[in-house]
């Protein structure tokens, strides 16, 4: 279909078994993992093993990103780290993979949660030394309220860490997810030899490349020769494997996309390690798009109309334009450019004409996506986070969860005479889902409440106000930690309270922030019967 079309394009010049058969070609993941435990690498050697890449070290743009430098992608090389959500997509096996990125900071942000709302599984990373860290635990949380099947991949084999079994007590034990391994390491965590493959009973001896920068070398070999050649550490490898069969640690693809187990394989992504039977797994044991529920309950099916959600916006990717990417998970039909769409919300219609694929920095124009594939909608205003568009413009997918702030600080202009641009640039980036913005209810003509799930987001907040709305801001750190859901027959209790603040959002929602866990104890202790709402459970 070209650009120029005059006639919108309709999903019914598709027949639904072509439709049925993209969807089940997709497969749809994000990476979650502490920061350092090797996404970015795993990546990008997952990229290098689909052959998308030539060598690693592309996708985040460390090699390739000079060419396309934008001001806002300054922001994240000044800091090193990645704040936006794109999207890699690999073609392995006649699949199509599409990776949403994950931003990994220490202070990452509710963008991070809301990728895993465009996701059908996620590949959780641990680090073979630290094991469950704090953030890797926090996002298991919103995997396991959402039950998106989860595969394990433990990297840095080849460093000195954990033994695997006591890894293995450790993801059970915190997940309650019940480990099978599809591969098992030959050689402890530092000598990492090569991986016993428990499907085939094969051995996959690894003699790394140098510089890790291409393919590891790899020689297949039967149970009898990998004995031979490896000794006592097959030997053990074997005898661990046999143990595992006999407690239930075996894959069964029921369980696991019944959120039971995860299966579990080990990797040295840097050395390309083991990292071949983690990209199989996504198009053997990952699972494809589903009909998903609307928020009616009704589903809707894949061959249906085209329905997708918007789960995150990122703007001023390009300075020049200060354009406005919308991200949209395709959920049913099939996406044609220059088809029109509508709202939810609005009720607004729009023409899709400026959709793009994004892959790291770089950008192509999209004109045919399925269900499961990501598309980003070019300076689409008027749209929000949790929207939902469709053809037939009727179907509302849940609004995307919120998720648990932590931090709270109040703002107010540098510059006392940018009033309007600064109320403007809150309620745009309250709209878009940057921060949320509250109001104490009780002086509504107080300052502002920015709350955030991770303290980066005031950084972003301050970043696009001074460049975008040319208004900086200067913030006031408030002791809060913690917010709950207040229905309005608490407030007589609360207002006594001179550490709580009753606090408002731009949907007149009404939350009440307190110091910390124990605050809320003990008012819920002191006044039997009232309910203070946690706002998620992401931990
Ligand atoms: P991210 O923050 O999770 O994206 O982590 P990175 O991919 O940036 O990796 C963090 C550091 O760990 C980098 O220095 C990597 O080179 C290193 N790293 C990643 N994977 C491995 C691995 O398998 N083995 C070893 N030894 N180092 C690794």
């Amino acid at each position: 279909m070209s650009a120029d079309t005059q006639t919108p394009a309709q999903t019914s010049d598709i027949p639904a078994p072509k439709i049925l058969a993209e969807a089940g070609r997709r497969r749809t993941i994000a990476v979650i993992s502490h920061p350092d435990a090797g996404k970015s690498t795993l990546t990008e050697a997952l990229a290098l093993h689909a052959k998308a890449l030539r060598e690693a070290g592309a996708v985040h743009g460390r090699g390739g990103r000079a060419g396309v430098v934008t001001d806002w992608q300054d922001m994240e090389k000044q800091r090193g780290i990645s704040i936006s959500s794109a999207v890699v997509q690999l073609d392995h096996r006649d699949q199509v993979i599409n990776v949403v990125d994950t931003p990994g900071h220490a202070d990452f942000s509710e963008d991070t949660y809301r990728a895993l709302t465009a996701v059908d599984a996620v590949i959780m990373l641990v680090d073979a030394a630290r094991g469950m860290e704090v953030q890797t635990r926090k996002l298991f949380g919103v995997c396991k309220t959402r039950g998106l099947p989860v595969i394990t991949v433990i990297n840095k084999w080849d460093r000195p860490g954990q033994e695997a079994l006591q890894l293995l007590d450790e993801i059970e034990s915190i997940t309650g997810l019940k480990p099978t391994p599809m591969t098992w390491p030959v050689g402890i965590a530092g000598d990492f030899r090569g991986l016993l493959e428990r499907g085939s009973g094969e051995y996959v001896k690894y003699t790394r490349a140098p510089g890790g920068a291409t393919l590891a070398l790899e020689e297949r070999m039967d149970a009898v020769r990998a004995e031979a050649v490896e000794g006592s550490a097959w030997v053990q490898a074997v005898e661990e494997s046999d143990l595992l069969s006999i407690s239930d640690g075996d894959h069964d693809e029921e369980a696991f996309l019944a959120f039971r187990t995860t299966p579990v394989y080990f990797t040295a992504a840097v050395a390309n390690t083991g990292v071949g039977q983690v990209l199989d797994s996504l198009v053997d044991v990952a699972p494809s798009p589903r009909d998903q529920p609307d928020v009616a309950g009704a589903t809707q099916p894949l061959p249906g109309r085209f329905s997708a959600q918007i789960f995150k916006t990122q703007t001023g990717m390009n300075p020049a334009h200060r354009d406005r990417l919308a991200f949209a998970r395709i959920h049913s039909g099939v996406f044609h450019r220059g088809m029109t769409v509508r709202d939810n919300r609005t009720g607004r219609p729009m023409v899709l004409k400026h959709v793009q694929t994004v892959f790291g920095a770089d950008r192509s124009t999209v004109d045919v996506a399925y269900p499961g594939d990501v598309i980003g909608l070019v300076n689409a205003r008027h749209i929000n986070v949790g929207d939902t568009i469709s053809e037939a413009g009727k179907v509302e997918y849940p609004p995307l969860p919120v998720f648990a702030p932590e931090h709270f600080r109040t703002v107010r202009p540098k510059d006392l005479g940018s009033g309007k641009s600064f109320r403007q640039g809150l309620r745009e980036l309250d709209a878009e889902g940057v921060v949320r913005v509250l109001i104490n209810d009780a002086h509504g003509l107080g300052e502002p409440i920015l709350s955030a799930v991770g303290a980066l987001q005031f950084d972003v907040v301050q970043y696009r106000m001074t460049n975008e709305y040319r208004s900086p801001v200067r913030f006031t750190e408030l002791g809060f930690t913690t917010a709950r859901l207040i229905e309005p027959d608490v407030l007589p209790i609360l207002r006594t309270k001179r550490d709580v603040e009753v606090v408002e959002n731009a949907d007149g929602q009404m939350f009440a922030l307190f110091t910390d866990e124990w605050r809320v104890r003990g008012i819920e202790r002191d006044n039997p019967g009232i309910k203070l709402q946690p706002l998620v459970a992401t931990s």
